[in-house]
């Protein structure tokens, strides 16, 4: 025993931390096994915490725009960073070695922040968020149609894994604060010190306002029978638990949205082409090897199936052997250690039994599951596990290594012929959360990420030629979606801004243009609009979506197109040359260049001196809708579509309607131009 005494954790549910009644569980230090907290819930009210989220917390995120919110976002992450030597050092009580740790804290935190810094780049700074086209419903432009996101106004439940407490939480309630959804985390009880220990500082800051987090440390009790339809339940962690909570009446009879990922049987295929002596076999060992060893095997990314051709099995076999012989595991807090403790000694018994059970298909290869030596710590008390390999010779005909997921440092070998056996072995997971393939070939790589990417959420290509930069086969990214079919439980998270959108409800808004502006606040064609003083003289405190500007029209010459030609050294030949323009099936005639109206609206619209509109930063969705012709005369319509205020900052985003048309009134050019305009003007000194 230390002479630390044991931290009684505690719920902070309801606008109070609170203590659970009853006898608390102790939570062991997976290295030593020592207590190193105390845990329970017993009797905290559930109910009344998910309608303190939603009639507190969620009216309160509400009333923030999603600019705002990321903003908070951005504020806490970048305090937890300098507090995330306290959160290492408590870390260290779970098993994991800092090194494992850093994915959970750094990476924790990160995500947070890309979430927070993605959201202002890529959302607009707005309480309801409009998405895709605005769709013409009828003919005459009066009736249209289009998609918009509000946040839900329940509570978002986070039911984590024990693997990574702070990664955990941190990378679902970014994107849910973010939609404007409260959370409620329910942390696993192994290592909810650590994850207690970050949302009690995030509660602190006093930045989030009330209600807006909320955790239960312990079991959730009767939580799940007070969801309703407006509620979203996220689950990491056993498919068995999974079922069981998707399946839960209050869920099932309230047509909750509940995301789950649960085990997965990740594979990693040694292509045909990488053979022993290539950079990418010996990319592949290492990387079977980190993924066994890292975070001692205990990640739902790890490579669990490690599929190679049968030519190169015995290879695969000694290289990874002698690559695990050098990972002993040891005390976290010893700096040499390379691998730490599993998370608890029922884990490690839960591993050795998952373990035997491969062995029905497979013969242990490397390792002895049951005989465990140390690099420092007693192997009697801490959870320590050496790394197993297995192999299994019937790969095609064998069940258990595809179905049973040993959540250590363990992985089976398994052979194969051809590429469609690769994709097939890979199948037989059931779907995965990743799968990675190794290979210096382009048309091999093609052949089997398309193979597997129906049955996997992620599929990393790795070769020579990123072996530097690659984020390697067991990192989810903030941007890029993390989640499986099948087995890995059918859930999607992150995924960049689509991570925010699980959180929002989506309805198809129907009506006149009039009435879709004012319900979206963007200006959609066929709304009323407003001319005056040039838009581009107004700052944001001045300017109003639909604020118009019609310009005077400019005639399109053969001398300017001859110009531009050359000035630009763009002769295509249908500017240059009469008889191939007539040739092609698009036009009748010689055209003006794309770009040349691009410019010459520009030439019609800008108003030059210097004002609020600071920079043109692109255009989004240019169209060239309709030949221009020399003796054609353009004229533009531009009108403020989009107000996005920055927060932070002396400016915003604004996006303007542009349509180029020609003497005929037909659109000849259509899109989007995106400036940066001052909040007022002139713009404050410092
Ligand atoms: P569990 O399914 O037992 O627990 C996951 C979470 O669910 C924990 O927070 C747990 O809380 C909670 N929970 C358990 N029962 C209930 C219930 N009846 N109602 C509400 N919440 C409940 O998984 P473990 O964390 O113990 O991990 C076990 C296995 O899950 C691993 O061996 C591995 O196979 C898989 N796993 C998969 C992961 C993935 O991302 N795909 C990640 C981690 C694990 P409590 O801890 O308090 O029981």
């Amino acid at each position: 025993m230390t002479n630390e005494t044991p931290r009684r954790l505690e719920s902070y549910l309801s606008g109070a931390w609170r203590t659970g009644a009853g006898e608390p569980k102790p939570l062991f230090d997976a290295a030593t096994g020592d207590i190193h907290a105390l845990i329970g819930s017993e009797g905290l009210d559930m109910a009344a915490a998910l309608d303190w989220g939603r009639t507190v917390g969620g009216p309160a995120l509400r009333r923030h725009t999603t600019h705002e919110r990321a903003m908070m976002l951005k504020t806490i992450g970048l305090k937890l960073l300098e507090m995330k030597d306290d959160f290492h050092r408590e870390s260290l009580h779970t098993g994991a070695t800092p090194r494992d740790a850093w994915p959970d804290i750094d990476g924790g935190i990160g995500t947070m922040l890309t979430f927070a810094s993605k959201a202002r780049r890529e959302l607009p700074n707005a309480r309801v968020l409009p998405e895709g086209p605005v769709e013409q419903l009828s003919k005459d432009g009066s009736f249209v149609g289009q998609h918009v996101l509000s946040p839900m106004l329940g509570v978002a439940v986070h039911i984590n894994a024990f693997n990574f407490p702070v990664w955990g939480m941190l990378e679902k309630i970014a994107p849910a604060l973010i939609a404007g959804m409260p959370c409620l985390v329910k942390p696993a009880s192994t290592g909810a010190y650590l994850a207690e220990l970050v949302a009690r500082r995030i509660i602190d800051m006093g930045i989030l306002p009330d209600g807006a987090l909320q955790i239960v440390c312990g079991g959730v009790g009767d939580l799940l029978d007070h969801v309703t339809e407006q509620d979203v339940v996220t689950f990491t962690g056993s498919a068995a638990t999974g079922h069981k909570l998707r399946s839960h009446p209050a869920i099932v009879k309230n047509s909750v949205r509940f995301t789950m990922e649960a085990d997965s049987l990740n594979a990693s295929i040694l292509a045909p082409d990488a053979v022993a002596g290539t950079p990418e076999f010996d990319l592949f060992v290492k990387e079977v090897q980190r993924e066994m060893t890292s975070k001692a095997g205990q990640k739902c990314t790890a490579i669990r199936r490690v599929l190679v051709p049968k030519s190169q099995e015995q290879a695969v076999i000694d290289a990874l052997s002698a690559a695990l012989a050098k990972v002993q595991p040891g005390l976290p807090s010893v700096a040499a250690t390379r691998m730490g403790a599993l998370a608890s000694l029922s884990d490690r018994d839960t591993v050795r039994a998952q373990i035997a059970r491969i062995t029905t298909d497979a013969e242990i290869v490397f390792g002895d599951p049951d005989a465990v030596s140390t690099s420092s710590g007693d192997p009697d008390k801490g959870a320590f596990m050496n790394p197993v390999l297995l192999h299994c010779a019937n790969s095609m005909t064998a069940t258990a290594p595809h179905d049973t997921e040993a959540f250590g440092p363990a992985a089976t070998v398994m052979g194969y012929d051809g590429v469609d056996e690769a994709i097939a072995l890979a199948m037989k997971g059931r779907g995965s959360l990743v799968s990675s393939v190794f290979t210096n070939d382009d048309t091999l790589a093609a052949e089997l990420t398309l193979g597997l990417a129906p049955q996997h959420g992620r599929v990393l290509v790795g070769n020579r030629d990123s072996a530097k930069t690659s984020t390697g086969h067991g990192s989810p990214l903030a941007p890029l979606i993390h989640g499986g079919p099948g087995r890995a439980g059918g859930g999607e998270e992150m995924g960049g801004m689509r991570g925010v959108k699980h959180f929002m409800a989506r309805t198809a808004i129907q009506g006149t243009p009039r009435m879709l502006a004012k319900i979206t606040g963007q200006w959609v064609a066929g709304a009323p609009a407003q001319s005056g003083m040039h838009p581009f003289r107004k700052s944001l405190a001045e300017l109003h979506i639909g604020d118009q500007l019609v310009t005077a029209r400019r005639a399109i010459t053969l001398e300017d197109t001859e110009h531009f030609a050359k000035f630009t050294g763009d002769t295509f030949y249908a500017h240059m040359d009469e008889v191939a323009a007539k040739a092609n099936p698009f036009f009748d005639d010689r055209v003006a260049h794309g770009y040349l109206i691009v410019s010459f609206a520009a030439g019609l619209f800008v108003q030059p001196d210097p004002g609020p509109v600071l920079a043109n930063y692109g255009i989004d969705n240019l169209r060239f809708l309709t030949p221009v012709y020399f003796g054609d005369s353009l004229g533009v319509q531009l009108t403020c579509k989009e107000i996005s205020p920055r927060e932070g900052s002396v400016y915003g985003e604004v996006r303007w309607d542009c349509c180029v048309t020609n003497q005929n009134d037909e659109v000849v050019a259509q899109y989007d131009v995106l400036t940066m305009v001052a909040k007022s003007w002139p713009l404050p000194d410092d």
